[in-house]
């Protein structure tokens, strides 16, 4: 544990910065603020030590500031600051790309870069709607997302994704868009551990929807594997296989949105590995670079890529990049971030401690107000009962809790969810669950 003290006593003024996801008018009536990080403690800006629980915002798989990824990044800032991906390579961008496609589900293997979670979703919904025109099914326009998903902040992921607040300021979003329900049901599935075993059915309802709307209009579907901002929803036995068999039935492509579960977190580097079902394009982020540089990409069939290879040879293919996609520093933070995940053995380490993490959130059973506590590989969710008439503020109240115990958590909706860095170990764990029933015991 990182004990330096970095104490900062003149803190800015707060008025200018309009602050992402946060109640702006709460928290600058009373801020916190973080000014370092080290492995898996940051520094709060009165010199405290804060257990990190959730990796920054669920990327920082390889903890905070790794040696490995920090000295690539500064080395990388001094012999290449930018280049254009568009029409010029650069050889570690390639070199990135054929890692991920050894990495990845077989024959996932043409990887296109973006800068977040949000765009890689975009540029997947894209490649669909795209790739089912270039082979003449340009009828294919329809996408399909699932209640309470969340696939980040751009037009066509709150289209598809299922968080009605995310939504609703925003207007029409994008048409001829659907949604499954979502796979949560406690009274069937509250207290499993790992899948739930109730809940594979609810995938036939994706059958009902394709039958109102025809196949034929649609292009594909959008699921996380665990659907974690929702809650850390752990697919129910059989519920993905079931999704892919009617993908395949109807030609609809079926994406994961690996942007969390990437990278370890199930144990295996993509959970669709853990769950022995292949979609056939992965969103990701996050985890790709340990959260230290931004850097998404979408991991698509390869035979995909291929259809997309026709016509004359000087037409782009494929209208769609970013100024910083393949980002120098980015390729270099990846690089070293997959450097990390392989030589410190991350993904078998998370899988070890993940067990740990389960059965030592699952003895929270009883604290009060706990309705529901589910846990995956490393990650996991402690559900309380709401307060009456007050949705969320029972989890606020247990954010701020722990935070002033010096503990990092996330909450969604009345959910606690952890998500701690791979390079935990026992006493880390061990440390966060006891901060978690200590706030438990004195939630109001
Ligand atoms: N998709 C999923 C599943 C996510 O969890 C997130 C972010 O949490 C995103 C997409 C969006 O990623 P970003 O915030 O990098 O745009």
């Amino acid at each position: 544990m990182n004990t330096s003290k970095n104490v900062m006593t003149d803190l800015p003024d707060l008025q200018a910065y309009w602050m992402p996801f946060t109640a702006n008018r709460q928290f600058k009536r009373d801020p916190r603020f973080v000014v370092g990080a080290q492995g898996m403690y940051y520094t709060t800006h009165e010199g405290e030590q804060m257990l990190d629980g959730v990796s920054g915002l669920w990327c920082c798989a390889a903890g905070h500031c790794h040696p490995h990824i920090v000295s690539a990044i500064q080395e990388q800032a001094a012999k290449l600051d930018y280049y254009t991906a568009f029409q010029m390579g650069y050889p570690r961008t390639f070199e990135l790309a054929n890692r991920l496609a050894e990495m990845a589900p077989e024959g996932l293997s043409s990887v296109f870069f973006t800068n977040s979670g949000s765009e890689s979703v975009d540029t997947a919904l894209k490649i669909a709607i795209a790739w089912h025109r270039v082979r003449g099914e340009g009828q294919r326009v329809r996408l399909i997302g699932r209640q309470t998903g969340y696939h980040g902040v751009g037009f066509g992921g709150i289209s598809v994704g299922g968080i009605s607040s995310n939504r609703k300021l925003f207007g029409a979003l994008l048409a001829g868009v659907d949604h499954i329900r979502h796979t949560k049901d406690l009274e069937r599935q509250a207290w499993s551990r790992g899948q739930p075993e109730w809940g594979a059915h609810l995938a036939d309802e994706l059958e009902e929807i394709v039958a109102l709307h025809d196949a034929s209009t649609i292009a594909a579907v959008i699921v996380e594997p665990i659907a974690c901002s929702g809650g850390v929803l752990i697919p129910p036995k059989g519920y993905l296989e079931r999704l892919r068999e009617i993908c395949d039935k109807h030609g609809l492509l079926l994406i994961f949105d690996e942007v969390i579960t990437g990278f370890g977190r199930t144990g295996e580097a993509f959970a669709s590995q853990t769950f022995g079902v292949k979609p056939d394009i992965i969103t990701l982020a996050k985890g790709l670079t340990s959260g230290a540089v931004p850097m998404g990409a979408v991991l698509a069939r390869r035979d995909i890529y291929d259809d997309f290879m026709q016509g004359p040879e000087q037409l782009i293919e494929f209208a769609h990049g970013y100024t910083y996609s393949g980002h120098p520093l980015a390729v270099a933070a990846a690089h070293a971030a997959l450097d990390v995940y392989e030589d410190e053995g991350l993904f078998e380490r998370g899988r070890e401690t993940g067990k740990l993490l389960g059965d030592a959130l699952q003895a929270l059973k009883g604290k009060p107000y706990v309705i529901d506590i589910r846990d995956f590989g490393m990650l996991g969710a402690v559900e309380l009962e709401p307060v009456p008439d007050k949705p969320t503020a029972r989890a606020q109240e247990a954010f701020r809790l722990c935070f002033d115990n010096g503990l990092l958590v996330r909450t969604t909706g009345d959910t606690i969810a952890l998500c701690p860095a791979l390079i935990a170990d026992e006493s880390h764990i061990a440390e966060l669950v006891e901060k978690l029933a200590r706030v438990l015991d004195s939630l109001s």
